[in-house]
């Protein structure tokens, strides 16, 4: 896996002997003395991680992990710490400071490749990619982010809940919420989660089989469409180092061992619960941007955007099959004077209940959208022409016989629509593209508005 990596430490042979160990695992390794050379190399490459030593007695570099966290530009660089004492009060001051891991001395190499490993997979995830462009902003991610923060909801998975009262006890005072207590068996039959965690605590400590369970498990929840956006953090005997890293190789986002202080077991559950909520938005986010993208919202109908490829797909489809498709291009009659005389207002109320009459009145395969102020196009996949007559002639009726409410004490108004409507011919060999049958209705448009509107008008070859 390839990724750039900064290390930050005073001692030229700790840096030595990291850069040696991390360009053996083929990153690309920077290494530099202080914090001025830091960020004198962070202007040529942004790192993807630094592995700092925090034991520096010049520089605070404590203070240094705080700043690079709460930049927005930098918040995502994950930060491992070496060279701490590995004291409960260390370690918290470390993750405390923005850590996303500490690795006392000695170094265990096999937990620190898996931890690089684990972090930068998190990095490289498609939402990663999204807020490293600063995508977020235009997406209005910060402002989610900024809101109200609820409590983590923890599930405690273990194979015997009585061997983790200890640490249900423990994890039920970091929040108000409690946490849920289920069996490993349980939590793999979908049904068993009701409501969805923000962070699994495994505890492998109760496993029959600590390695197999434990991996298969991990390996699980990571691949089920259910839970494998759920953090999970995996509580292990100390002596289990070998188990650590294989654990976050396949997928687990964190680990402690059971002798864990419950500051940094605090700690670190939020810092995961938050973490996955704060993709879950940015998934949401982006999925409405997306839908925000191709939709009008005054009617909530597809816009041009959708429309135009969709078109050129049933066009595509319609020459391979040899079945006919049809388009209508719809045109409000004198919306203008609408407009003038009742106000803007009543002009977008006939808008958007004329939306709603096509909706309820076309099948669920054909395509609405707004293509213009007025105008709208439906697109009638598998018509022949005497369908799409029809179907043209229906949706008139439908708009001339019902006036159109638009507004509270205001008398419903009389509105008329005109349609026009390009059939590919009944030849198979016939059947033209989506820009053409595009320009046919447009121009069959035209002939019902001159023809003297509120009326269907197809195209020659098809009629
Ligand atoms: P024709 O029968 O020939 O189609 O005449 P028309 O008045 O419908 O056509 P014209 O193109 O002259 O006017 C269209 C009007 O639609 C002008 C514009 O102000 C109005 N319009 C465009 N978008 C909207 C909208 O979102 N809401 C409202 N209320 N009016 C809109
Ligand atoms: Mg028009
Ligand atoms: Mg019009």
């Amino acid at each position: 896996m390839s990724g750039r990596i900064l290390i930050i430490d005073t001692v030229a042979t700790n840096r030595i002997v990291m850069k040696v160990k991390l360009l053996s695992a083929q990153y690309d390794v920077v290494a530099c003395a202080t914090q001025d050379e830091a960020k004198a190399s962070f202007i040529e490459q942004r790192p993807d991680l630094i592995v700092i030593n925090l034991a520096d007695h010049v520089e605070d570099h404590h203070a240094f992990c705080r700043a690079l966290k709460s930049c927005p530009d930098t918040s995502d660089i994950s930060i491992v710490g070496t060279g701490i004492a590995d004291t409960a009060r260390a370690r918290f001051a470390a993750l405390d400071a923005g850590a996303d891991d500490i690795l006392p001395s000695p170094i265990n190499d096999a937990l620190l490749h898996a931890r690089i490993r684990s972090l930068l997979r998190k990095r490289h995830t498609p939402a990663e990619l999204w807020m490293r462009e600063g995508t977020q902003r235009a997406l209005g991610f910060e402002e989610v982010v900024a809101g109200f923060e609820r409590p983590p909801r923890i599930t405690l998975l273990t194979a015997n809940p009585v061997l983790s009262t200890g640490l249900t006890a423990r994890l039920n005072r970091i929040n108000s919420l409690g946490v849920t207590v289920l069996g490993i068996d349980e939590v793999l039959r979908t049904t068993a989660i009701s409501q969805s965690p923000d962070l699994f605590v495994i505890d492998s400590t109760t496993m029959r089989n600590p390695r197999e369970d434990l991996f298969r498990l991990v390996a699980d929840l990571r691949s089920r469409d259910q839970t494998r956006h759920i953090s999970q953090l995996v509580s292990l005997s100390s002596d289990a180092v070998e188990t650590a890293a294989m654990a976050l190789d396949l997928g687990a986002d964190d680990v402690i061992t059971t002798s864990v202080a419950s500051d940094e077991l605090g700690i670190r559950c939020v810092a995961l619960a938050r973490r996955k909520r704060q993709q879950e938005q940015l998934r949401t986010t982006v999925r409405d941007g997306l839908k925000a993208a191709v939709t009008d919202p005054l009617t909530g109908l597809y816009n041009r955007r959708y429309a135009t490829p969709y078109l050129t797909e049933i066009a595509k489809q319609s020459k391979k099959t040899g079945q006919e498709f049809a388009v209508m291009m719809i045109d409000i009659d004198h919306f203008k004077a609408i407009n003038d005389t009742h106000g803007h207002a009543a002009g977008d109320a006939v808008l958007v209940e004329l939306a709603d009459r096509l909706r309820n009145n076309l099948r669920a395969i054909d395509l609405i959208a707004r293509v213009g102020g007025e105008e709208f196009l439906v697109a009638l996949p598998h018509s022949t022409p005497e369908q799409a007559q029809t179907a043209a002639n229906r949706l008139c009726r439908l708009v001339n016989q019902k006036h159109f409410s638009v507004g509270a004490n205001r008398h419903p108004l009389r509105v008329t629509i005109s349609v026009g409507v390009a059939v590919g011919g009944v030849e198979s060999t016939d059947i033209i593209g989506a820009d053409d049958m595009c320009h046919q209705a447009d121009g069959a448009l035209y002939v019902a508005k001159s023809s003297g509107r509120d009326r269907v008008s197809l195209t020659h070859s098809a009629a």
